[in-house]
């Protein structure tokens, strides 16, 4: 091996402590990566690879970025999934002896990048740390860009569907436990184990309380949290670990209890389109874009989160409706528009506690806090409680304002190099220096007219260069006409240059105080940025405010544009929902062309509503309304509706179509009845169900059977009563309407005109007319041959519907209707050979003797048969 130079053996020393990680090193203006990392940089961001010691037998792979673009190659390198060790110079070079020092300065992961060009900032980025525990599993999620930080517990069978609702961008667990997180299905969510240790409670705490300066946690809520803890204690460590920062903007730690929000697992926020599309839906097709109105980023970051946390007490909710009904007022317009010219003042903070913030973002940050006292005086417009509360919430910035107005120019460039950041007048230092390179630079700007002047020489000219300094460049034949004092410097092709002992001196002065200029800039800033990271508290806490008041105004702008009424809570009872349209649909579609429909769910009558019709009658569109309905009531909002009154419920489970599971491999009946097992084992009376079509993914009587019995079960399995809403292509299951009096069958109407169908979208109470479908088939152009024969056809199997007692064949059975706690059902038994047999006799061809004798016979054969 050839020896190595001090420099690559430095090199050497850090990428050990960061196997892990893609190390970016510090070179003069390049951040350069070595060996098997220059090939993954070369790859992902399409770099040239090229190598050092070319000579040797051990050439080095090398490629490298310019410093100055660091942040979109790191946001490339980031979203390829690669954490990013930076290596930076710790000292000034020109100061160093010998070798630079240099260290990793920060690491960078997808959970938490800072850098506003890698973030979304319509959603957070948050760093989920998972503590699973035997009963019970802890969930932290931290928001490094805005420091917010979330503490929940889940029941640890719940922990998969935790992990997948909580948007984490990345995931942080026990080394141990790393094959115990039922993350199978979260592909994409990088995975980080870390030592079990750093786990631990006690370890935890401490890191936890010595971070807030407090004696214990229990001011916070965690007083009763063990796993919680765990984890706040693990994602904070790891992320200090990361960021090697004290993270001065994480100020809080809020505990979030389970009981305190309604659960929508992940595949429900995908299935009603909540936050995002389905794979083939529109982008503009979800709930979340029809009431994003915000005019603020943390606005826009919180109406995200009440979407997918929706809340389950009353009181809450009555909070957030009374402000909405109050921004209903006249005066909202004018709140909004000033509250448009708020920054993402919870991220400025972020990035000022981590020294990222730049001149541009304190400047913006200042013309904020100066549009608080406008945004106090509109709220104080509005009359209600809620309002008034938020009012007060709103902390003092004045302080800030006006030290960061007294420091950063109006206008700053987006970065320190280049000075001009400080405002005149804020330093004593700053403007002395200033004067002097003013002075220089002016005194050097007037030299040329000045010899010129004083030798004679008409084309003498003042210039400068990198290697030289300041120079008078004077023509090969004017050389003669140079004076004594010029001392020669640099001979060209056909001129000469100089300079004067007066020149140096003011070179050197200039130089000096652009040094001085730099350095102090950036000491005046950091101080300025500290400052603002040591109000972060106050500023998080009026971004916290903002946030509310431009989510609840947003909700009253949406309300009111699209004619939302305020639905009236109840603690449980029925949902009952008048004219109420689909949200999204309604606005997709032409103007007033949405048919609105009722949705009447009860306690106990009509608490399953089984809903029939044909293909594209609107079965999946009316299920989804009432779900997005009670979501949007619980998270604050007004709803679609002429009126609306909405017993809260506790989670929404959703049961739809066929989803992108097949391309998981796994067949999409399993994942059907998969989902359809969760929903049986975790209902509770106060949750809302919607099945769209189950057992479809089988043949038509096991598919059937499955979707009579699970319908039992669910009208009183336990005593426990969900409310339910069932689409079916499955006619009869209407019969179950004679046996389950907690269901009422609904029907979609759709009417024939002419040569097409209607679809009238109206839900009404009674089932669809089964031939719908023949008819269908012959609107669209089935033979007429083939359709009479369909026709026939069905009247046999109709015809085969009821039993001779006129008991519906299919609501009879051996066992009676399921709910009352008997678990099997036998709904097709096959007819036995002695049932058979009878059936095939001709009893009027048979004389008494024969039938005596038959009759015994039968007797016999069916008591050799048990
Ligand atoms: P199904 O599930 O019965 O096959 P969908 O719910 O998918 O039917 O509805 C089919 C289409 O009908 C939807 O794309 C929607 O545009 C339209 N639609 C559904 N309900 C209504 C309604 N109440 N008013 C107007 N159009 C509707
Ligand atoms: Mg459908």
């Amino acid at each position: 091996m050839a020896r190595q130079t001090p420099m690559m053996e430095q090199y050497g020393r850090i990428k050990a402590e960061h196997q892990d990680a893609l190390l970016l090193f510090r070179m003069g203006d390049f951040y350069e990566t070595f060996f098997e990392d220059a090939k993954v940089a070369s790859r992902v961001l399409g770099l040239a690879l090229t190598t050092r010691d070319k000579g040797s037998s051990n050439p080095i792979p090398l490629a490298g970025i310019p410093h100055h673009a660091l942040d979109s190659y790191l946001a490339r390198l980031v979203r390829a999934g690669h954490r990013v060790a930076i290596c930076d110079q710790v000292e000034d070079p020109k100061k160093a002896r010998g070798l630079v020092k240099r260290e990793v300065t920060e690491i960078v992961t997808p959970g938490t990048v800072l850098s506003s060009s890698m973030l979304d900032e319509k959603r957070g980025n948050f760093l989920l740390a998972v503590a699973p525990g035997n009963q019970c599993s802890g969930l932290a999620r931290i928001d490094l860009s805005t420091g917010e930080f979330l503490v929940s517990e889940a029941p640890t069978q719940d922990l998969r569907r935790e992990i997948l609702r909580s948007e984490a961008a990345e995931i942080v667990v026990p080394e141990e436990s790393l094959e115990d997180i039922p993350l199978d299905e979260a592909p994409g969510i990088p995975v980080t184990g870390v030592p079990e240790w750093e786990f631990g409670i006690d370890q935890a705490r401490e890191t936890l309380r010595s971070h807030f300066g407090v004696a214990n946690l229990d001011g916070f809520g965690l007083a009763g949290f063990v796993e919680g803890v765990r984890a706040a204690g693990a994602a904070l460590r790891y992320l200090k670990d990361l960021k090697k920062r004290s993270l001065s903007q994480i100020t809080s730690v809020s505990a979030v209890l389970e009981a305190d929000r309604m659960i929508l697992d992940e595949t429900t926020q995908r299935n009603l389109e909540l936050v995002e599309p389905l794979e083939s839906g529109l982008p503009s097709a979800t709930l979340l874009a029809i009431l994003d109105a915000t005019v603020t980023p943390m606005g826009a970051r919180l109406l995200r989160s009440w979407i997918l946390y929706p809340l389950v007490d009353r009181a809450a909710i009555e909070r957030r409706q009374d402000a909405v009904e109050d921004f209903l007022g006249p005066d909202r317009a004018d709140l909004r528009d000033t509250m448009d010219g708020l920054c993402d003042m919870h991220r400025v903070v972020g990035r000022a506690a981590t020294g990222h913030a730049t001149p541009r973002d304190l400047a913006a940050l200042r013309l904020s806090i100066e549009l608080l006292p406008e945004i106090v005086r509109r709220l104080n417009g509005f009359a209600s409680r809620a309002v008034r509360d938020m009012v007060l919430e709103l902390p003092d910035l004045s302080d800030v304002g006006s030290m960061l107005g007294e420091a950063i120019v109006d206008n700053p460039p987006a970065t320190l190099k280049s000075g001009g950041v400080i405002r005149a007048g804020y330093d004593d230092e700053l403007d002395s220096v200033r004067a002097v390179a003013k002075e220089g630079k002016g005194w050097i700007s007037r030299l040329q007219a000045t010899e010129r002047e004083r030798t004679g020489i008409a084309n003498l000219r003042v210039g400068y260069n990198k290697v030289f300094g300041y120079y008078i460049e004077v023509t090969k034949p004017n050389v003669q006409l140079v004076p004594d004092d010029y001392v020669g410097k640099q001979t060209l092709v056909n001129a000469e240059r100089y300079v004067t002992p007066e020149l140096k001196e003011h070179e050197s002065r200039i130089l000096t105080a652009e040094e001085d200029l730099t350095r102090l800039e950036r000491e005046l800033f950091e101080r300025v940025r500290s400052r603002v990271a040591e109000a972060a508290s106050r500023i998080q806490k009026a971004a916290e405010t903002l946030a509310s008041v431009d989510v609840l105004s947003t909700l009253a702008e949406v309300a009111s544009e699209n004619r939302y009424v305020r639905p009236v809570m109840t603690e449980d009872g029925a949902i009952v929902v008048e004219d109420g349209r689909h949200p999204v649909v309604e606005r997709l579609l032409e103007r007033e062309a949405f048919v609105p429909n009722d949705v009447r769910l009860g306690l106990e009558e009509g608490r399953i509503l089984l809903i029939t019709g044909p293909n594209m009658a609107g079965k999946s569109t009316y299920l989804r309304q009432a779900a997005l309905t009670v979501i949007m009531a619980q998270m604050g909002s007004f709803v679609p509706a002429r009126a609306a009154s909405v017993a809260m419920v506790d989670r929404v489970f959703t049961r739809i179509g066929a989803t992108d599971a097949l391309a998981r491999g796994r067949s999409t009946f399993l994942v059907e009845m998969s989902q359809t097992a969760n929903i049986l084992r975790n209902a509770t009376s106060r949750s809302l169900i919607l099945l769209d079509e189950i057992g479809r993914g089988t043949s038509t009587f096991d598919g059937l059977s499955i979707a009579w019995a699970v319908t039992e079960y669910l009208h009183d399995h336990g005593g426990i009563r969900p409310k339910t809403l069932f689409a079916t292509h499955y006619h009869e299951l209407t019969e179950l309407e004679d046996v389950l009096p907690g269901l009422r069958n609904m029907n979609i109407l759709a009417r024939e005109t002419g040569d097409s169908i209607a679809f009238l979208r109206k839900v009404v109470p009674g089932c669809a007319d089964q031939s719908y479908g023949i008819e269908v088939a012959r609107l669209a152009g089935i033979p007429e041959e083939v359709t009479v024969r369909a026709r026939e056809v069905l009247r046999n199997l109709e015809e085969a519907q009821y039993t001779a007692d006129a008991v519906p064949r299919l609501a009879g059975g051996d066992h009676g209707p399921l709910g009352a706690g008997e678990p099997q059902l036998h709904l097709f038994r096959e007819p036995s050979e002695v049932e058979r047999e009878l059936e095939s006799i001709d009893v009027d061809r048979m004389t008494p003797i024969d039938a005596l004798g038959r009759l015994a016979e039968l007797k016999e054969k069916l008591k050799r048969g048990r």
